[in-house]
């Protein structure tokens, strides 16, 4: 596949073949990747951080006791830390792969869960947290993009040990896209905080999404916000029972000290209710040498990113790996959900499309940025989670068949579906719907 015009080629580190992003985080970019050393499941996903920006923080030893410990972890609720290597200007660290999303774009395609579906969650969350307390390492970001499910729908906590990552020189965390609408009160303030209280309080408020469809605390401006988060200001649905009620009251107390506990969470009647107990079984022999050799800036075992010549893929083999590309169909859909990113084919030239996207997204109030065949899409209105922001890419697939990649990069995912609504159909033209594709729609 050639990008517009240039060639690609597949690019290697170690023993993975890095493929498409998965998505970009606050501080870092998830790769698809394949490891090329053995055959069946060879899926992973890398996270590739910036290696100067960790040890600019002093937060070495930090984060490397905690991606230690994560490393150890093998929790069917926690995403599993498979390795760590490191290269002179980057970080990755190798992770299991799951193929279900993210669970809110769920939320965003079918609206809030049903109680006894929300709960299912929340007790898979409650698990992960719970488990990766007791090895003391707490998440301190827990928000959506972090809750992603596997090809079974089993929840898996991503970004456990990571938080410190994302620590700026003021030493306070930042949320992905600006507004903190999942943290706890006293880690607005900073003032030193308990871990453990304030991912319960997170757990709170996905809690109540799961089950509402909408924030607890959510306000235009960031002030408005605060208040309401330090007074715990929020009301109820109607729909929501009342023990789900009460126990929502009790994790969104203000005071972390009064806050309920995740030992009081296990013991609840509404949480109980057709609970499983988590079962799996401590690594024993886990080796962190991998770790250590990053963290200890050791030489000899950094690798390269290099490439290697075009792999040769027509446009028939390329067009195997998406679905259809009826308009219909133009998300992505795995298990019936609905991804952050899409692709969709166009026999148009390059030039055409960029142009038809530019023309479209501008009337939606979205600031259009290009760079060869690259295009950011940057929304000028402050939503839910800041501002929505959609990145792009044409790539040439034969002369006369381009491949369109579109990637939520910044916003809330609910927002982006709306937009990509509207969206989807002001591309219709560019759209090429195959014959096939026609027929079976029609
Ligand atoms: P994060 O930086 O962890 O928020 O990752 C950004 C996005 O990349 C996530 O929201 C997912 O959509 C995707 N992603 C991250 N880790 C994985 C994984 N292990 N498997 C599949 N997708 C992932």
């Amino acid at each position: 596949m050639s990008r517009a015009s240039a060639m690609g080629s597949r690019t290697l580190v170690g023993k993975y073949e890095l493929g498409r992003t998965l998505g970009e985080g606050s501080f870092a970019k998830v790769k698809f990747a394949r490891n090329t050393q053995i055959t069946g499941e060879s899926a992973v996903a890398i996270k590739i951080i910036d290696r100067h920006r960790v040890l600019r923080h002093h937060m070495v030893e930090q984060i490397k006791r905690e991606i230690s410990t994560m490393k150890m972890i093998t929790h069917p609720n926690v995403l599993n830390i498979l390795e760590v290597m490191a290269s002179r200007t980057k970080i990755y660290i190798v992770l299991e792969y799951v193929g279900g999303g993210e669970l809110f774009d769920k939320i965003a395609k079918y609206g809030k869960l049903k109680e006894g579906d929300a709960r299912r969650y929340f007790q898979q969350l409650i698990n992960a947290v719970d488990y990766c307390h007791s090895r003391g390492v707490y998440h301190r970001d827990l928000k959506p993009e972090n809750l992603l499910l596997d090809s079974h729908g089993v929840l898996k906590v991503s970004d456990f040990g990571l938080s410190a990552f994302q620590k700026q020189e003021d030493g306070l965390l930042h949320t992905a896209c600006g507004t903190p609408n999942y943290v706890a009160p006293e880690v607005l303030n900073d003032k030193g905080y308990d871990g453990t209280a304030s991912d319960v309080w997170s757990c709170g408020v996905i809690l109540f999404v799961l089950m509402a469809g909408y924030l607890p605390f959510d306000e235009p401006n960031l002030v408005a916000l605060y208040r309401k988060i330090h007074k715990a200001e929020f009301s109820f649905p109607p729909w929501f029972s009342s023990n789900a009620k009460r126990l929502i009251k009790r994790i969104l107390d203000p005071n972390p000290l009064t806050r309920i506990t995740i030992p009081e969470i296990l013991e609840n009647d509404w949480f109980k209710k057709d609970y499983k107990q988590p079962c799996f079984k401590q690594e024993e022999d886990v080796n962190v040498d991998d770790v250590d050799a990053v963290f200890n800036d050791s030489e000899d075992c950094l690798v390269t990113e290099r490439k290697e010549k075009p792999v040769s893929m027509n446009a028939f083999e390329l067009i195997s790996r998406t679905q259809g590309f009826s308009l219909e169909n133009l998300f992505d859909k795995q298990m019936g959900l609905v991804k952050r990113e899409t692709r969709f084919t166009s026999t148009c030239p390059a030039n055409e499309i960029m142009s038809k996207i530019e023309e479209t997204a501008k009337p939606l109030g979205f600031n259009v940025h290009k760079k060869n065949y690259k295009m950011k899409l940057q929304g000028d209105k402050s939503g839910r989670k800041g501002q929505l922001a959609v990145a792009t890419e044409v790539f040439e697939v034969a002369p006369s068949l381009h491949l369109v990649e579109l990637r939520k990069t910044g916003g809330d995912t609910l927002e982006f579906h709306k937009f990509y609504k509207t969206f989807s159909s002001g591309l219709k033209d560019v759209v090429w719907t195959s014959d096939l594709n026609k027929e079976e729609t029609s």
